[in-house]
């Protein structure tokens, strides 16, 4: 009569957020290294995360799905930044020549 006392798995503690969570993905396993999660977490987190450290390697599903979100986003402003650098280049020539250039006409006018 004692099988639950066991057994009985409430879940993991999610790195990122210190829940216990029935649904977590190991951030080292199979699954989250091919989502890349320990990089993701090491460039946008205030957090590291190392293989060896007594840390526990499980992210909840909700906290993934936020690093996945914030990862769009940030690729969204990288792609932004590379496309208006870009355009920068390509215009600031332009654009600075016409306000600099506001030299006065030279005196034309013959003492005659
Ligand atoms: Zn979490």
């Amino acid at each position: 009569m004692g099988s639950t006392d066991k057994a009985v798995i409430t879940g993991f503690i999610c790195r990122l957020c210190s829940k216990m969570n029935r649904f977590v993905i190991h951030i080292y396993g199979e699954e989250g290294e091919r989502m890349r999660l320990a990089e993701k977490i090491n460039a946008y987190l205030p957090i590291t995360v190392k293989m060896n450290d007594p840390l526990p390697k499980t992210a909840c599903l909700h906290c993934i799905e936020r690093l996945e979100a914030h990862h769009e986003l940030m690729e969204q402003f990288m792609f932004a930044r590379r496309k208006l650098t870009n355009e920068n280049k390509a215009t600031s020539v332009a654009s600075s020549s016409s306000t600099t250039v506001d030299a006065t006409p030279a005196p034309n006018s013959p003492p005659c």
